[in-house]
């Protein structure tokens, strides 16, 4: 039998990746933990966790996995980034730490621990109309923000003050907080919806 569940991985060098693969796992999704590049070739979407965006740029290019994780994203693949993952996929980096790289892909300028020391985490509500009515219960976590966006991108979440905390480009998706620590499930299913349709 030809399997219809959506195949998905998570790079799984650093960071909250047990909390993602439970989440797509949960909805149904065959999740892989991506640690070497052949373990790209089996999924059809990819998720970039939450952690030390600093730490996995360096794992990734020690593990030789930047350059394979570049051509997926440039290939089509749909990926979704929490947090450090926004960082991840951003083509631009404001505070990032001495020579660190991102993936890129994602027309966007995000700056790094953007909400400073004294609000270093925080939790808000969001109205993001795309996901539908009920607020998201949306938890910040030395968080980025993004600066500035290109055209081809859609901003899909503000935080009070205005600041741009979740974008969206094609089959690329990015929150500056992370849905996978506080039981919200739209966004991981915005993305899978991504991965059937593209698969
Ligand atoms: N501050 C972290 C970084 O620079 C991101 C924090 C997070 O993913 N919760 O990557």
């Amino acid at each position: 039998m030809v399997s219809t569940r959506p195949r998905v991985g998570v790079l799984a060098v650093q960071g909250d990746v047990r909390e993602h693969a439970q989440v797509l796992a949960g909805l149904g999704a065959d999740v892989e933990l991506v640690r070497r590049p052949i373990e790209l070739a089996a999924i059809d979407g990819l998720v970039l966790p939450g952690g030390e965006s600093s730490v996995i740029d360096k794992l990734s290019r020690a593990f030789g996995l930047q350059q394979p994780v570049r051509d997926a994203i440039a290939a089509g693949m749909p990926v979704y980034g929490t947090c450090a993952g926004l960082i991840l996929l951003a083509d631009r980096l404001i505070d990032g730490i001495a020579g660190q790289e991102t993936f890129g892909g994602l027309d966007v300028t995000v700056r790094r621990n953007a909400f400073g020391s004294q609000v270093d985490s925080f939790e808000a509500d969001l109205r993001i109309p795309v996901l539908g009515d009920p607020p998201v219960h949306a938890a910040f976590i030395r968080a980025p923000v993004v600066e500035a966006v290109g055209p081809e991108v859609e901003v899909l979440a503000r935080v009070g003050d205005g600041r741009i905390v979740a974008v969206e480009q094609g089959r690329l998706l990015a929150t500056s907080f992370h849905p996978e620590v506080t039981g919200e499930t739209r966004f991981h299913e915005r993305f899978l919806e991504k991965v059937r349709v593209h698969a």
